[in-house]
């Protein structure tokens, strides 16, 4: 039907009550957004709002960066597109060495997809090419964790512990094994940081040795588990458990750093966080901060070499492969990151947005859990703090918290509780990376002021 913008002052359009765009999602009332500028948007009626989760986890430098824009300008002159499988560029070349001398040991070969779901489609087939070719092709099982989120592709969709996601869109791909993610405020631990490692690693053991450990291509994780637990981290000594266990049976592992990587933990890379050498890693979100659509994978030499039946190895191709439209806003990205100590701003405000969120979100009544680690935080609201209950799903708590805050302009995420009863009510926090302490501040005060006067109403 398509319904006529309607217009303010200056011209501009307003609102779109009907318009044609297929998918609104969270806000009730559409705003158009104008303009960016750091941690703030501003829509075309002049109202601000604090990006509190970056969209989602994604504007890494911020809005309105001109730097970074400048430079995607000033290859987008020069070229803005090649066919990754004919040519390279430059700064598809530089961003790869770049990114490969960050990234944990022996992740030196690097590919450039458009977004996370494609990385994590790429990696797995990347996963089952390999093994394949080195005559083991029934290992075509990979396990994954419950909770956790891996992408919408079906292939993705497949590998991500959230089962309310799927419903409408089965059947999945039945080579996904499940295992228990560590999740500090539910785990039923009474020493989580002493037992949790241990009691998860257990858990990983026995599914192993249901499926029988020949059958597994990939274990694959978020290092910090994003969204579907709210920015929850691994145990100390997590990851060396699973790498170990993994390592017996010859099971590659895989970093999902889609929504955790990018120095948002603090460290530019989470695996290294938490002593995980993964074999596969990908990043997404944040290594471009939302300037074009880009993702990368990250391999060994040693298993590239490995391949021999995939025209240069890997058997992959798609469009927009290693497009320098795309690879240009990596490496503004890259460079913004270096001139500017982004990654060393955000352990330190990470470090004060983590001490503000617990002193003050966590005496406030509903608030069950703050956990999280650098600029990624997660807020569990539960109906009572002495038993967990968390709130009846129908009443939509997060859903309703989300509107209030946003009606006075703070912006943040959640993908909706617990329809699997896995948790509560999540609210995601995952602000630009060059946020500073006096932004955290405002932040954390509209936050806890919108929860006391939502649980208030309720
Ligand atoms: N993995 C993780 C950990 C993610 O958080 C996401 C996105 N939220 C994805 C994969 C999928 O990325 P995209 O939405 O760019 O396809």
């Amino acid at each position: 039907r398509g319904g006529r913008p309607m217009q303010n002052d200056a011209g501009h359009p307003v609102r779109y009550p009907e318009g044609n765009v297929l998918l609104r999602h969270l806000a009730r009332d559409f705003p158009v957004v104008s303009h960016g500028e750091g941690v703030y948007l501003f829509d075309t009626q002049g109202k601000r709002y604090l990006d509190g989760s970056a969209g989602a986890l994604v504007a890494s430098v911020g809005h309105g960066n001109r730097e970074v824009a400048g430079r995607i300008h000033e290859q987008l002159l020069r070229v803005g597109y090649v066919n990754g499988t004919h040519f390279t560029t430059e700064v598809t070349e530089q961003l790869a060495s770049r990114l490969c001398a960050l990234a944990p040991e022996g992740l030196t070969r690097a590919a450039f997809l458009g977004s996370g779901s494609e990385a994590v489609e790429a990696a797995i087939k990347f996963i089952r090419q390999l093994w394949v070719e080195r005559g083991e092709p029934q290992r075509a099982k990979v396990i994954t964790r419950v909770p956790s989120y891996h992408g919408n592709t079906l292939y993705a969709l497949s590998l991500s512990g959230r089962p309310h996601y799927k419903k409408f869109f089965g059947p999945m791909l039945s080579e996904v094994v499940t295992t228990p993610a560590p999740y500090p405020y539910r785990s039923g631990l009474e020493d989580y940081a002493r037992d949790g490692a241990d009691h998860y690693a257990r858990l990983l053991e026995e599914t192993l040795q249901r499926e029988g450990p020949g059958t597994i291509a990939a274990f694959i994780a978020e290092p910090v588990i994003g969204s579907s637990a709210g920015a929850s981290p691994p145990p100390p000594g997590y990851f060396a458990r699973v790498q170990e266990i993994c390592g017996r049976y010859g099971i590659l592992t895989l970093a999902d750093e889609v929504m955790c990587g990018c120095g948002r933990t603090g460290r530019f890379f989470a695996s290294e966080l938490y002593d995980f050498t993964p074999d596969v890693l990908v990043l997404g979100k944040g290594i471009s901060g939302g300037y074009a659509p880009l993702s990368a994978l990250l391999v060994r030499q040693e298993h590239l070499e490995q391949m021999r039946l995939g025209s240069g190895g890997f058997m992959h191709a798609q469009t927009y492969l290693q497009a320098p439209a795309m690879t240009a806003a990596g490496l503004a990205v890259l460079d913004y990151y270096e001139r500017h100590g982004v990654v060393a701003n955000a352990a330190r405000v990470g470090q004060y947005l983590q001490r503000r969120l617990r002193e003050v979100l966590l005496p406030l009544p509903f608030v069950g859990s703050v956990q999280g680690v650098g600029l990624m935080a997660g807020v569990e609201l539960v109906e009572d703090k002495a038993s967990k209950k968390p709130f009846e799903r129908s009443r939509k708590v997060v859903e309703g918290l989300l509107s209030e805050l946003f009606a006075h302009g703070l912006v943040l995420w959640s993908n909706t509780g617990h329809a699997d009863g896995t948790n509560g009510d999540l609210v995601m926090i995952g602000p630009p990376l060059i946020i500073t302490e006096a932004e955290v501040d405002e932040l954390v005060e509209k936050l806890a002021r919108g929860i006391t006067a939502f649980m208030e109403r309720l």
